[in-house]
């Protein structure tokens, strides 16, 4: 298929869900594994591989082949983990879908950037195989020192940048992001939200200068909004000491994404910076309320599979709805049946638990057109 054609197909297939046609999802956030070496002390994914039996039964590689066979109606897949590239065979299981999907668009994954000539032989061999555009979010939580300290690795910042710096060579600019989620730790000078983002922005600077690279752009830095998960990030008992705080922290949250909005960024296509905006105006009423006025496009247009092959709404409603090793791996069966059940009404009605994640928002703002026009007028 065309690049053209397949963009004609996923915005024909978003007009729909825009509409309200129940369709196939055209996006997967897939846990490929839960293995990770980063031990975060706002997520507990790191300690699966410590706990007896916790990595069995991920699916394997042929079952992963059957996934993908059976769900061919993807167009954008977000690999994530735990830190995917720990899975060995994370180069063939990604290839896996870009075959069998022949409208896939985007391949996104996230990594903690330690491991960095792994990663880049990992994206370059992506590179050299899948059509689709491949995407990477190196994450980053706060200058070297917090940063190292939240994220439980000596070093840990250091090998973050030189990873991003060597996918940003290898991609090039625009496809390669530094991800940082606003915990409410602070650092050994006790700085607001702000003031760490200000921080962690320019010792990445300072850190790409000394490897005499260009320069971080402001649009290459996406902040994130902390959320807990217990079927995913198995945090859900994490309280303010972990990160999670309450109204002061909220405040914070808000006052640093205006500030990050108000800065110059260059490239980006127009219609992503709308996005932005949108996501923005909407995180800022989130925040404020604890309600969008974006409906979630979960079990509409978007599924979440499980290293295991449990599907789930999305990464933070601990709701599972079945096992695609009981359905032929397809996800249609257990998402009609969801669907039937009243979990996409719930959603609609906002009885979920109601959050702001960007993995479910981006869609979301494609099917509510409507809305997020609003959002922009009103504050984006
Ligand atoms: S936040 Fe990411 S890098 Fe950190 S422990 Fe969890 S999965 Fe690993
Ligand atoms: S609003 Fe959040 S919790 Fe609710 S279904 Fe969507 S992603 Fe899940």
């Amino acid at each position: 298929m065309s690049a053209l054609y397949s963009w004609s197909r996923f915005g024909m297939r978003t007009a729909a869900a825009a509409a309200g046609v129940a369709g196939r999802p055209t996006k997967l956030i897939f846990v490929v594994t839960k293995r990770c070496h980063s031990r975060c002390v706002y997520c507990d994914i790191w300690k699966v591989k410590d706990t007896p039996g916790g990595l069995d039964n991920e699916l394997t590689l042929d079952e992963v082949r059957a996934v993908a066979a059976a769900n061919p109606f993807l167009q954008w897949i977000d690999f994530t983990g735990g830190e995917p590239t720990d899975r060995p065979d994370f180069v063939e299981v990604v290839q896996a879908f870009a075959q069998a999907c022949p409208d896939l668009l985007v391949v996104h994954f996230p990594t903690n950037g330690i491991a960095t000539k792994r990663i880049e032989e990992a994206v370059r061999q992506l590179q050299a195989t899948i059509r689709a555009q491949l995407v990477v979010t190196v994450s980053i939580d706060g200058p070297p020192e917090l940063n190292d300290r939240l994220r439980g690795i000596r070093n840990d910042f250091a090998h973050a940048v030189d990873t991003f710096a060597s996918l940003r060579r290898v991609l090039g600019p625009g496809q390669v992001f530094v991800g940082m989620t606003l915990h409410g730790h602070k650092g050994s000078c006790g700085q607001t939200t702000s003031e760490l983002v200000e921080a962690t922005f320019a010792a990445v600077n300072d850190a790409l200068r000394t490897r005499q690279e260009s320069p971080l752009d402001w649009g290459e830095f996406h902040l994130n909004i902390p959320h807990l998960s217990q079927h995913y990030y198995g945090n859900a008992a994490k309280s303010e000491t972990d990160g999670f705080g309450g109204e002061e922290h909220r405040r914070e949250i808000a006052a640093a994404l205006r500030l990050a909005a108000g800065k110059p960024k260059s490239g980006g296509a127009p219609v992503m910076r709308a996005v932005e905006r949108i996501y923005r105006a909407e995180a800022m009423k989130y925040l404020a309320t604890g309600k969008t006025s974006i409906t979630c496009s979960a079990l509409l247009s978007t599924a979440y599979l499980s290293e295991k092959g449990e599907v789930y709404p999305c990464t933070i409603w601990d709701q599972p709805l079945g096992n695609v090793r009981n359905s032929g791996f397809a996800l249609m069966p257990i998402i009609e049946a969801a669907r039937r059940d009243g979990i996409r009404q719930a959603v609609i009605d906002q009885r979920c638990p109601n959050c702001w994640t960007p993995c479910e928002a981006y869609p979301a703002i494609g099917a509510s057109p409507a809305r997020a026009l609003l959002a922009l007028a009103q504050g984006g």
